[in-house]
């Protein structure tokens, strides 16, 4: 479905608390069988679940393990967390996919606040490179790791309020941005009718 080979990353470290302090943010089991449930429908090759510690890695490893036993067997879920895959830093994961695609991947990194400098969603569609898609968690990416990706994308926002509307609150769950934002890239947009 995707037109391009595309990957995910969720990431748990470096990652802001409410105050701007570098925290690592616990691993939620809702992200990982959410967002690789919406992965594998856009067909993203491989949703990484990136952690520095042991045992929340076990946790994620523990869930992975279960869905290709016996609860494959009830389940798509399975399928879907087939391509999960769980490394301890981003570092590991550009190495993986380097050595994999014969070249570094294109990092995009995602924001609910617009960075200096960051490129429209589907801009990512025509960039060079294999694009690797970097969720965060907590209070979102530090400006440190922020940096790191070599783009900032927009972030999803609501239509800006009209004269009637007070809405300014913009706060979605991470696996909400990961499946508003692959649908925006990689979705059909319905518009055509069965008939
Ligand atoms: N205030 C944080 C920020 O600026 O990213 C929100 C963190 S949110 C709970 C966790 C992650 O979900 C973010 O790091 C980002 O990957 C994603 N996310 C949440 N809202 C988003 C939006 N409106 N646009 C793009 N990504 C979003």
């Amino acid at each position: 479905m995707s037109p391009r080979k595309s990957y995910v990353a969720l990431l748990h470290y470096p990652m802001s608390d409410r105050t701007g302090a570098e925290v690592t943010t616990a691993l939620t089991t809702l992200d990982l069988h959410d967002m690789a449930r919406t992965c594998r429908t856009y067909d993203i090759a491989a949703f990484y679940i990136v952690h520095p510690i042991d045992p929340q890695r076990a946790i994620a490893e523990r869930i992975l393990r279960h869905w290709e036993g016996d609860g494959a067997r009830h389940d798509y879920r399975g399928e879907a967390l087939g391509r999960v895959r769980v490394r301890v830093t981003l570092d590991a994961v550009i190495d993986e996919l380097s050595a994999e695609l014969g070249e570094r991947p294109r990092i995009f990194a995602t924001s609910a606040k617009a960075a200096p400098g960051c490129i429209p969603q589907r801009a990512l569609l025509t960039a060079a490179g294999t694009p690797l898609i970097l969720f965060g968690t907590g209070f979102g990416m530090t400006d440190a790791l922020l940096a790191r990706a070599d783009h900032v994308l927009a972030p999803i926002e609501a239509p800006k309020p009209g004269p009637e509307s007070e809405n300014g609150y913009n706060h979605l769950s991470v696996r909400s941005a990961c499946a508003i934002l692959l649908d925006r890239l990689y979705g059909d947009r319905g518009d055509s009718s069965a008939s």
